[in-house]
């Protein structure tokens, strides 16, 4: 299994960055739902976090679907692949979770994100995405994956 977590290619390098996110959807490989993978160090409410070991099982990964439940560490997490995925106009878009996908929208549809949480990674957004995915067939394409 080919992911993207840590560099989704050349184009979103800046995403290797050590700033994590607290949840991370990601796919099953067992029933091929959605899988939520959890940081145990980090409090509830915080969104995202800097600085964890790559090598800490902390890590709690549980399928909404079926009885597949795990603990792992940030390098076994990224054999996984994101839930939040799709590929438009020959470009992988992905996200961690449904808050950083609506942040991306919102950025792509140039609304204010003053008050978001996740404003943070706007910098960390491909200038790929921005460019091009900005008309809405591409827009209403990531928002179908809020459906899955
Ligand atoms: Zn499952």
């Amino acid at each position: 299994m080919n992911s993207s977590i840590d560099n989704g290619g050349k184009t979103h390098v800046r995403y290797a960055h050590k700033h994590y996110p607290k949840i991370v959807e990601l796919e099953c490989e067992k029933c091929e739902s959605r899988m939520i993978a959890t940081n145990q160090n980090v409090p509830d409410g915080i969104e995202h976090f800097m600085d964890i070991s790559d090598f800490e099982k902390k890590w709690n990964l549980v399928c909404l679907n079926c009885t597949y439940r795990t603990e792992l560490n940030w390098s076994e997490l990224k054999e996984f692949d994101f839930w939040l995925k799709t590929e438009i106009r020959n470009i992988e878009f992905w996200s961690w979770n449904i808050d950083h996908l609506n942040m991306i929208l919102k950025k792509l549809k140039k609304e204010d994100l003053k008050s978001d949480k996740w404003q943070f990674f706007q910098s960390y957004i491909p200038q790929e995405w921005l460019l091009k995915f900005n008309s809405e067939k591409e827009i209403r394409k990531i928002e179908k994956l809020k459906e899955k």
